[in-house]
């Protein structure tokens, strides 16, 4: 590759597009505003320094960008290239350039998959946008995340089970044709030649478990002869072959030497359990009411009134994560990239006592997000005393409660979850005379309180108390504007549904729907489209706890 700098877009690019968009087009409006967005030295580290010339990757960049501005496929993108006078404005192209062949594209992606540079475009677009005052990273951010479903279709067990046997094989048969042909058995041609489909499969459940336990045989066979003597050592070592020897283990076992079929409760936890065939991190996962296998995306964007919010982190996990571990993981990320934000935004479940208290002794930031009430029996029971109501004295280490009783029998734990706790008691005989006992235990061994360390504890404490102010209130209502990104993400760029197999993969389409997002937020603004608000049905207008025009934002970023 022979990196070439920002060039300026060709005289007669620019006569014809003017002509033919007097009003500009997205593309021609971002170039005019950004200019070329990435050089090519940018990506130079991704290609070798000899070989073939590579199409420039800035602008291979770009085009992935408006690819995913408009939705479209790697063909259609490369069409446009060659045939839109506003890409190849954008693009700085000659009209008679005849641009690329589409597989460019997926090469170009391999290669930001592998280099984990998928990155750099998001950060190209930003750094563009703050030079020209469009992008304010000490304001406020928001964060939230949503699930994506996998490319990968949907499969009953039978399938899974037989599609990863099918899979290894395959890859077995391009590594060592000769010695699989000696290994495999007469009948694996007829069963395993083919795609395994659920139509295929017997109706019947005895005949579809002998089936299962079958397919469970041939596995467990091939896998013996893989990890036998005489077999090459590297084919161990095969991915598809590792997935197939985890994939056995968490179904099958043996049982006195017959393959049994695992239980279902014997199945590992949802984090490593594998559930696709042709993806193997694809995970199962619940939120709330949805149940989806796949992976989940964060975003992170500015939401400051005036500029565009734009989107300044994206991370994507398996669907297993919880929201509450990536909370400092997105800091760390913003702090790397200077984009740390003078106060954090996020959903319930990325606060814990933890993250608060971590967000503001690293990064000095406060973190705004409902924190949930504490779990009691006192505390449901409604006017039971709550750990809010007994006073602590740190330093002394002694606890009194609304009863006036004092303890000092206080001594550090761990949680069943392994974090450090403090475990305090009151005595049975001091709680069995209090006149408020009802209201405090049934205990008849005296009150227990778990204590969080000093930090953590006043953190949740200072939180719950704020969350109920009107104050508090209205600041939280701007995370509601994230989202209007989601949808737009799902809508304008696909994001429900990862386009490849694979979290590096996955992780590069949401890193460049966020980099589409920013572009489609930056011509908005260029162009003077309002926010559109979030739309509220006529029955849902006549709720009094419905916001008047005016109030606080709550609206959708524009699209
Ligand atoms: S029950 Fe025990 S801990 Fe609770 S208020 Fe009475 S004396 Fe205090």
């Amino acid at each position: 590759m022979q990196p070439s700098g920002p060039s300026e877009v060709p005289a007669e690019t620019v006569r014809v597009a003017r002509a033919a968009f007097p009003k500009g087009s997205l593309a021609i409006r971002v170039r005019d505003e950004l200019g070329p967005l990435f050089s090519d030295e940018e990506f130079a580290d991704l290609f070798p320094a000899r070989g073939k010339p590579a199409w420039s990757p800035g602008r291979l960049a770009l085009v992935l960008v408006l690819q995913f501005v408009e939705g479209l496929t790697d063909r259609q993108a490369a069409e446009a290239v060659r045939a839109r006078i506003d890409f190849k404005y954008a693009l700085g192209l000659e009209l008679s350039d005849p641009g690329f062949d589409f597989s460019v594209l997926s090469e170009f992606r391999d290669r930001l998959v592998e280099a984990d540079a998928g990155l750099r475009v998001l950060d190209g677009i930003l750094a563009a946008a703050g030079e020209k005052g469009l992008l304010k990273t000490a304001g406020r951010a928001r964060t939230d995340s949503t699930h994506v479903l996998t490319a990968a279709r949907d499969v009953v067990w039978l399938e899974r089970v037989a599609e990863t046997l099918r899979s290894a094989l395959n890859t077995l048969a391009q590594a060592a044709p000769d010695w699989l042909a000696e290994v495999a058995e007469p009948d694996w041609f007829k069963r395993y030649a083919a795609r395994a489909e659920d139509s295929r499969f017997p109706k019947a459940r005895t005949q579809r478990d002998e089936m299962g336990l079958r397919i469970g045989r041939d596995g467990t066979r091939l896998l013996q002869a893989v990890w036998s003597r005489t077999a090459p050592q590297e084919l161990g070592t095969l991915p598809q072959v590792e997935h197939l020897r985890q994939m056995w283990v968490q179904n099958f076992h043996q049982v006195e030497g017959e393959v049994r079929r695992r239980d279902p409760k014997d199945r590992p936890p949802g984090a490593i359990c594998l559930v696709n065939p042709y993806d193997p991190e694809v995970r199962n996962s619940v939120k709330r009411d949805v149940a989806w296998a796949g992976y989940k995306v964060h975003l992170t964007e500015t939401c400051e009134p005036d500029i565009p919010n734009l989107i300044t982190n994206v991370d994507t996990t398996d669907a297993t994560v919880p929201d509450v571990s990536m909370t400092e993981v997105v800091h760390a990320q913003l702090a790397r990239a200077g984009r740390l934000p003078t106060e954090h935004l996020v959903d319930a479940g990325y606060v814990d006592a933890h993250v608060l208290v971590s967000a503001r002794r690293q990064y000095g930031i406060p973190l705004t997000g409902p924190v949930a009430a504490a779990i009691s029996h006192q505390a449901a029971a409604g006017d039971g005393f709550t750990a809010d109501d007994f006073t602590i004295d740190w330093e002394a280490e002694q606890v009194t409660c609304p009863g006036g009783k004092t303890t000092t029998c206080w001594g550090p734990d761990r949680s069943p979850e392994g974090t450090p706790v403090i475990r305090v008691r009151f005595a049975g005989g001091l709680c069995r005379p209090c006149a408020v006992r009802e209201r405090c235990t049934t205990s008849k061994l005296g009150r227990r309180l778990t204590l969080r360390p000093r930090q953590e504890h006043e953190a949740l404490r200072q939180a719950r108390a704020e969350q109920d102010t009107d104050t508090w209130k209205t600041r939280y209502n701007t995370h509601a504007g994230v989202e209007g990104t989601i949808s737009q993400g799902i809508n304008r760029c696909g994001l429900r549904r990862s386009r490849y197999l694979g979290l590096a993969k996955t992780s590069l389409q949401h890193q460049l729907t966020g980099a589409a997002i920013n572009l489609v937020r930056i011509d908005a603004h260029l162009t003077g489209t309002p926010r559109a608000r979030t739309r509220t049905s006529h029955f849902a207008a006549l709720s009094p706890a419905e916001p008047k025009p005016g109030g606080a934002e709550k609206g959708l970023p524009p699209n």
